[in-house]
């Protein structure tokens, strides 16, 4: 009798929580399928997820007879290119660590090639599923014989949206942006989707101020094309159209397994930096127990987005203007000091303490989002949260900031139709500033998804069936569940003979 020997995936995640978290999740659900996983990453970044990889380890669900663990942390030193302290997790990426900064990343990211090729060449995985950003694992890959599957953690659609642009380049015109001041407002057509995608030209990446990024997602996406295919967070029912584009007419293999999210347990602290303090935790929870059903508002922007002084007052403004109860996550470095930005009266307002509950840090986000008492988030549109949100039947307020967040809040407000948008018109980083949205347009925007009009009664209605839809995607006999085992299948299937089995 023979007996297969589990897969090994060995996982390469960009540094960045929105990156990391789901390929935690991820690797957890392979384990759960009877296959190993290793995953490479920093010290800094290996202590950030260790609970949550102990958890995964603990359940008693990982399916294999192997004593040896069934998610394991390979960790390497950060590379040292001269970067501030704490930088090797991305989280602390704020102005002050000067423009210099993603560049020396970046840099530090093409050094990580060599541990990678130690770990290749003694262990010999069956595939590599790497971060979009490392498009040096293509050829590493290659040359020790493993597929590579790229993972971005982003929709179908900002995929489709991403590649076009690419590959097309639509804001390629003869007037230089700087001599035409009506040029930003300009609307600029994806060409070939399913859907009539336009944009500002503002709200898009534009390769002639941005040459450097341009050149970085290019050969992100040569890499990505030269690999085996793509994993997605993201289920079938959820973009249908968009899958079938990047299938057949974009001509890439993928693997829709998601939303990941839904497959953990313990939905505060998957995956995740574990640093919700417990009673944060408890003290936001028990708040929101005590309001009526679909009544509170939840304001959070993800792990990278920090706003102006001037911004947070506005909002601050827009959430007491709204009239709606709400829970707002300031992610701490930002807005720590109230005086800079609290509009008159909000510290009164607060200190009542049954209008607003205000956290500085980690939210326990996924929790918040199945609450009853929630009734819509405000969102940049990360994917990670705007699946999460889609998961817990939670409609959302738009209001992206940069990276693939305006194609996604195409995909919520226009395609799916389970978001009202703030009206967002500036594709910039955290290192550059915004154009400022009024309170009056923050409380319009809450005011249109959370009221009792049409439009609110259709988005929310909306936002119950995607929920549903997304719960049974990943049960067994749900498509993310069947596209995962398609996936085993073929790597096990690419195993050369006498390398898939062991003698019991
Ligand atoms: N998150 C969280 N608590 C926080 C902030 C973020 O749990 O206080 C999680 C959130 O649930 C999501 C991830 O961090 O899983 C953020 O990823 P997303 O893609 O939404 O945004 P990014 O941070 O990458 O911009």
């Amino acid at each position: 009798r023979q007996h297969p020997l589990p897969l090994h995936i060995l996982f390469l995640p960009f540094f960045a929580p929105g990156h990391l978290i789901p390929v935690v999740d991820m690797a957890a659900i392979f384990s759960a399928r009877g296959a190993r996983c290793t995953i490479l990453t920093t010290p800094v970044n290996a202590d950030i997820i260790r609970p949550a990889v102990d958890r995964a380890n603990d359940s008693d669900c990982h399916g294999t007879d192997s004593p040896s663990p069934a998610v394991d942390i390979f960790v390497v030193p950060f590379p040292d290119v001269g970067l501030p302290p704490g930088m090797e997790n991305l989280m602390f990426l704020t102005p002050a660590h000067g423009a210099e900064c993603p560049l020396k990343f970046i840099q530090a990211v093409q050094l990580l090639r060599e541990p990678f090729d130690r770990f290749m060449a003694a262990n010999r995985p069956d595939a590599v599923v790497s971060d979009s950003f490392f498009s040096w694992s293509a050829d590493a890959a290659a040359e020790h014989g493993v597929p590579r599957l790229v993972f971005l953690g982003s929709s179908v659609f900002a995929r489709c949206c991403s590649e076009t642009m690419l590959r097309t380049n639509p804001l390629e015109t003869t007037t230089n942006p700087d001599d035409d001041p009506d040029d930003d407002a300009r609307l600029v057509s994806l060409p070939g989707l399913p859907h009539r995608v336009q944009l500002r030209r503002s709200q898009m990446m534009d390769p002639r101020k941005r040459p450097a990024m341009w050149a970085f997602h290019k050969d992100n996406d040569a890499a990505d094309q030269r690999s085996f295919g793509e994993v997605l967070n993201s289920f079938h029912e959820l973009e249908p159209d968009y899958v079938e584009h990047f299938r057949t007419t974009l001509g890439r293999r993928a693997w829709l397994v998601g939303p990941v999210a839904l497959a953990s347990k313990d939905m505060a602290k998957r995956g995740r930096p574990d640093n919700t303090e417990a009673h944060v935790t408890e003290g936001c929870l028990r708040w929101m127990d005590r309001k009526p059903a679909g009544s509170v508002v939840y304001v959070s922007f993800g792990t990278f987005t920090s706003f102006s002084p001037a911004e947070l007052r506005e909002l601050a403004r827009g959430l007491d203007l709204s009239g709606k109860d709400f829970v707002w996550v300031i992610s701490s470095g930002t807005g720590t000091d109230g005086s800079e930005w609290m509009p008159e009266g909000f510290a009164e307002l607060m200190a009542r303490g049954d209008r607003g509950f205000i956290i500085r840090g980690w939210a326990p986000q996924t929790l918040i989002l199945n609450h009853h008492a929630l009734g819509g988030f405000m969102t940049h549109c990360g994917w990670n949260s705007a699946l999460e949100a889609v998961s817990a039947g939670v409609p959302m307020v738009t209001w992206p900031r940069y990276a693939d967040q305006f194609y996604n809040e195409k995909l919520i407000v226009e395609v799916l139709k389970v978001g009202v948008s703030i009206g967002a018109k500036d594709f910039a980083s955290p290192l550059e500033g915004h154009e400022v949205i009024g309170g009056e347009v923050i409380a319009g925007s809450i005011g249109r998804l959370m009221g009792s009009g049409e439009e609110g009664d259709a988005v929310r209605k909306k936002a119950k069936d995607l929920s549903v839809k997304a719960r049974s995607a990943m049960e067994k006999g749900g498509s993310s569940y069947g596209d995962f085992g398609r996936l085993m299948d073929e790597l096990m299937a690419r195993r050369s003979p006498g390398e898939d089995t062991t003698p019991l």
